[in-house]
């Protein structure tokens, strides 16, 4: 058969957690947490079980999931969204990310995205005929972190393009957005048709005080936005599946008509659960940011005296470590290598990139208990 994604192999989340257990390495690849969502939750999902919570949700996702996913998004960003017409429930961000781009990119469209960027986006546009441009988040003297290059986007914008992709806090360079950088977003789209698909998954995993910059907060970005977000992350429940994608009513109309045929509707007992325990603990989102720092200060500080350099990621739960002073082996070669030989598996950075670059960096997850994350670091300290 033709492929209609010729360039397609298995994700490399896929590929390194399969190494990893072939290997039975400690697996800070794929990202995943280690440990159970709080015992309230599965109690809540155990409740839904129990009381005939079984057939189809509505297609939009049940009533109080999208109330409770209304009033926080009011409540840390200060948007009011209309819950029946502006915020639907998906199969997890990847579908909610998938929609979007099949509601938004036409055949003949252009999409920006940034490298690194996250593997799902492209074979999303190229199904619905569109063309990625790919444009590297770029690191100077003056901003060393990684970051948009504003004057780069600006030039890259053209009659075709239909769509810019942004995720932050970055997965996998753990950067985030500033309230500077909303404006200087809001300065480069402001007289083109371009929408925004905002991939804001980590929102509530951020660090050393930062705030969230949601594209939510501001007005005029909003109205031409999707914003699509996922509890597997908030709530230690990656294999729920379970997002959500807000986007302005005239949006919406087109990202349900894809939506509907994708999945139509998602796992019904759990949305309810989610709903209840989002009313009961709005703190939770308060103590995420804590949670996460202490485990990536933990990893950082057992890695300080290793050959290893890095700047302490800004969000996200994952670390970029760059091995550059260690070999000058190719990401890939070397994850694989690392995962067979120490025994650690984690994600070669290139592989989210169009060009090659001489840039040695691999992500770690530290979504971990502290004991792996121990055993782990005393491994890559020996390298
Ligand atoms: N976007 C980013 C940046 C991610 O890291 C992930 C992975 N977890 C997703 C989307 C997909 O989220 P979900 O598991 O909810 O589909
Ligand atoms: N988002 C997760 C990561 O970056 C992986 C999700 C997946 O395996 N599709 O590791």
């Amino acid at each position: 058969m033709d492929s209609k994604l010729p360039d397609t192999g298995t994700t490399i989340f896929a590929v390194m957690s399969a190494l990893s257990e072939e290997c039975n390495a400690i697996n800070l690849s794929q990202g995943f947490p280690s440990f159970d969502p709080d015992q309230e939750l599965l109690d809540l999902v155990t409740k839904y079980l129990n009381n005939g919570a079984n057939q189809y949700a509505p297609m939009l996702g049940v009533p109080p999931l999208r109330d409770a996913i209304a009033s926080k998004v009011e409540m840390l960003y200060g948007r009011k969204v209309d819950a029946d017409a502006e915020v639907t429930v998906c199969d997890g961000a990847t579908e909610g990310l998938f929609s979007a781009i099949q509601a938004a990119v036409r055949p003949g469209d252009e999409v920006i995205v940034f490298d690194p960027a996250y593997d799902s986006y492209e074979p999303a546009v190229t199904l619905a005929g569109g063309t990625c441009r790919h444009i590297p988040l770029v690191v100077s003297d003056e901003q060393p972190d990684f970051h948009i290059d504003w004057g780069r986007l600006k030039d890259a914008i053209n009659e075709r393009t239909r769509l810019i992709i942004l995720n932050f806090p970055h997965n996998p360079t753990g950067v985030i957005l500033t309230a500077e950088d909303l404006k200087s977003l809001a300065d480069v789209v402001r007289d083109t048709s371009v929408y925004l698909l905002s991939d804001e998954v980590y929102e509530h995993i951020i660090f050393d005080g930062a705030a969230h910059e949601s594209l939510l907060k501001n007005d005029e970005l909003w109205q031409r936005s999707f914003i699509i977000s996922s509890f597997g992350k908030t709530y230690h429940a990656t294999g729920w599946k379970v997002g959500y994608c807000v986007a302005p009513a005239a949006l919406t109309t087109e990202f349900r008509k894809i939506h509907q045929w994708v999945c139509y509707a998602v796992v019904t007992p759990i949305q309810h659960a989610i709903a209840e325990y989002m009313q009961r603990t709005p703190e939770h989102y308060a103590a995420l940011p804590a949670f996460y720092e202490q485990k990536r200060d933990h990893f950082c500080e057992l890695l300080k005296d290793s050959s290893f350099s890095f700047r302490p990621a800004n969000g996200t739960f994952f670390q970029i470590l760059d091995y550059s002073a260690i070999t000058n082996e190719d990401d890939v070669a070397y994850a694989s290598r690392l995962t067979r030989e120490i025994g650690v598996a984690s994600i070669p950075v290139s592989v989210f990139c169009e060009k090659k670059s001489d840039d040695r960096l691999l992500r770690f997850c530290f979504a971990k208990n502290d004991d792996m994350l121990e055993q782990a670091a005393e491994r890559l300290c020996k390298l």
